[in-house]
């Protein structure tokens, strides 16, 4: 029955009354791609550039070779989106030549976006090389920003684009609580949040997510999680601005389902989840992911919310 929904399984991701949730992939670089195209990914909803900064531990990749890997996956999907996120260094991706090696707690330092405003050259090159790839390509690209804390972030990065002469959406990735919980002020700064839900759990349970022992708190089920999503997602939709998910927690086809329900609009995760996720949506109408949602939220632990959102979607 599983290969059957999953045979079927193909075309735009949506809710079985129709809700349109854009199913995207997320890749490391231009070898990622054919099985994102395999798996009949919308697009890219997130393109770790870092993979093109660790060849050389010395010293950023030159303009024209960032152009030539941005350019080989911005070709691969013609009418796409594709959101490419600037260099996300330090913390669990370490750069000997840009990340602190003193750092007490290298988590809660000068990491993702930070590193990028004390080396604006390093920001300068991506965003141009970047400008240069989509250039005369009818991709939609948009670019974002990691780990942006508050509208001063987002004004800064927004700001870097602009100079950069970046045709392109600029937005700012929800992976801090306090991004969350203000993301209103962040969208007058940016087109569009991402949520990455892998920091975005780290920082909201004070739980390393490079540590194992820690898993409980980094279950995207947690309903503290599931508030700040909620959150976030309900100021993009006020604001008119999509709010999509790029973490772990968009490749689970139940919890997609509850994401939906939250007001996400659009998930983004490893090619190798999309066909699943794509049937598992398929199966619900967006009411219903909208009652788990809210079944999962009353919760008070990511176990209950699992099985609560079960039973809502089972009908029992
Ligand atoms: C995340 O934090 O959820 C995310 C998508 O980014 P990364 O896993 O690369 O930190
Ligand atoms: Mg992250």
């Amino acid at each position: 029955e599983r290969k059957a929904a999953l045979a079927a399984s193909s075309g735009p991701g949506r809710t079985s009354d129709g809700h349109l949730v854009p199913l995207l992939a997320n890749v490391g670089g231009p070898a990622d791609v054919p099985a994102a195209l395999e798996a009949g990914a919308e697009g890219v909803g997130l393109f770790r550039t870092e993979f093109l900064f660790l060849d050389d531990s010395k010293r950023a990749p030159s303009e024209e070779a960032q152009f030539e890997a941005y350019r080989k996956v911005l070709e691969a999907f013609p009418e796409g989106r594709v959101v490419v996120r600037v260099l996300d260094a330090g913390a669990d991706k370490p750069l000997e030549f840009l990340t602190p090696a003193d750092e007490p707690n290298p988590a809660l330092g000068v990491r993702g976006l930070r590193t990028l405003l004390e080396h604006p050259e390093v920001l300068q090159t991506q965003l141009r090389a970047l400008a240069k790839a989509a250039d005369g390509l009818p991709v939609h690209l948009e670019v974002m920003a990691p780990m942006v804390a508050d509208r001063a972030d987002a004004k800064a990065f927004a700001q870097a684009c602009r100079e950069a002469g970046l045709q392109a959406k600029f937005g700012a990735m929800v992976e801090i609580p306090s991004a969350a919980l203000r993301a209103r002020a962040i969208l007058e700064e940016v087109e569009f949040l991402s949520l990455g839900t892998n920091d975005l759990a780290q920082y909201t349970f004070a739980a390393d997510r490079q540590v194992g022992a820690l898993a409980r708190l980094q279950d995207p089920w947690q309903p503290a999680l599931l508030d700040l999503i909620a959150a976030a997602a309900g100021a993009a939709k006020a604001a008119g601005k999509s709010c999509g998910v790029c973490g772990e927690a968009a490749a689970d086809p139940l919890l997609a389902c509850v994401l939906t329900g939250l007001g996400v609009t659009s998930l983004s995760m490893g090619s190798a989840s999309i066909p699943y996720v794509r049937a598992s949506l398929a199966t619900f109408t967006l009411a219903q992911c909208q009652r788990a949602a809210e079944a999962a939220r009353a919760a008070d632990s990511a176990e209950e919310a699992r099985i609560a959102a079960q039973q809502v979607l089972s009908g029992e």
